[in-house]
């Protein structure tokens, strides 16, 4: 035996060499999780940069505002009923977009579309399969900037030439409540004064799905269900900046759903649940 005192040596030497080579050996490349629409390129991707890295504002803000200008910045709405708003922002795309609207579809749900005007621009049919499903659509301006890093002149120029994209799906029915939201939330009295003389109403909302940040549908499911209340407004995203996976959101929906009509919440747009204020 004493003659293969060498072979743990040896078997040591191995391992150090293949150890040390590792970074040499062939290595599979990193896929992308997701393969971005056909036509989202980056004059497509939201301008103010992907929500993973502009939220994460407080929460207290939103608060201040809803109390500041009680008509005007509103998240949520009244507490007697058991009604709820599904929104959606950053939509149009042609891939996760349609995928909400087919749950939404078979469900029979009217949702509230939060849509860039760019992208409503560069997807026209998503657009119209939107407005012909009757989901009511609001205004997230035109290129998805931080607001509140904008001047107030080019505010009005993102909300305006939405407004006029808009006004041609919608046949410029002037009875129809505007409605806005800001990108990332992000919003100052300022501006909220502002786009309010441009004849909108801001909306936030007080349920989080987080699912920007590409989570499972059970995360997602989970940040909804435990935080809706009566009157409550859901936030999900119906497309994402570039790369980012929806599809836990998509998964998420219908379970959703079905949870909150046993609980007996009835799914409502935002101008319904603002008309029982
Ligand atoms: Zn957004």
């Amino acid at each position: 035996m004493k003659r293969y005192w060498f072979l743990p040596l040896i078997f040591l030497g191995l391992f150090l060499a293949i150890w040390m080579a590792r970074d040499t050996l062939p290595q599979k490349p990193l896929q992308p999780r997701i393969v971005s629409p056909q036509a989202m390129d980056e004059n497509m991707d939201l301008a103010g940069g992907p929500e993973r890295k502009v939220r994460g504002f407080p929460k207290r803000k939103i608060l201040d505002l809803t109390s500041m200008f009680p008509d005007l910045f509103i998240d949520s709405g009244p507490r007697e009923e058991k009604l709820v708003a599904l929104t959606f922002d950053d939509g149009p795309d042609d891939i996760f977009t349609p995928q909400f609207l087919d749950v939404l579809k078979e469900k029979n749900v009217k949702a509230t579309f939060f849509i860039i005007g760019k992208r409503a621009e560069g997807f026209p049919e998503v657009m119209k399969r939107i407005y012909a499903e009757s989901h009511f659509v609001g205004n997230h301006t035109w290129s998805h900037p931080n607001l509140v890093k904008l001047p107030l002149e080019k505010v009005k120029e993102e909300v305006l030439k939405t407004d006029r994209l808009l006004q041609s799906y919608s046949k410029g029915s002037d009875e129809d409540m505007k409605i806005f939201r800001s990108p990332y939330g992000s919003i100052d009295p300022e501006r909220v004064k502002l786009i309010g003389k441009l004849g909108y109403k801001i909306i936030a909302w007080n349920v989080d799905s987080l699912d920007w940040k590409g989570l499972s549908a059970e995360e997602v499911k989970t940040n909804v269900l435990e935080n809706v209340t009566n009157g409550s407004i859901i936030l999900q995203h119906s497309a994402g900046g570039t790369g980012e996976d929806l599809s836990g959101s998509v998964k998420a929906l219908p379970q959703i759903i079905d949870v909150l009509r046993k609980e007996g919440f009835k799914f409502v747009t935002i101008t319904e649940l603002l008309e029982e204020k």
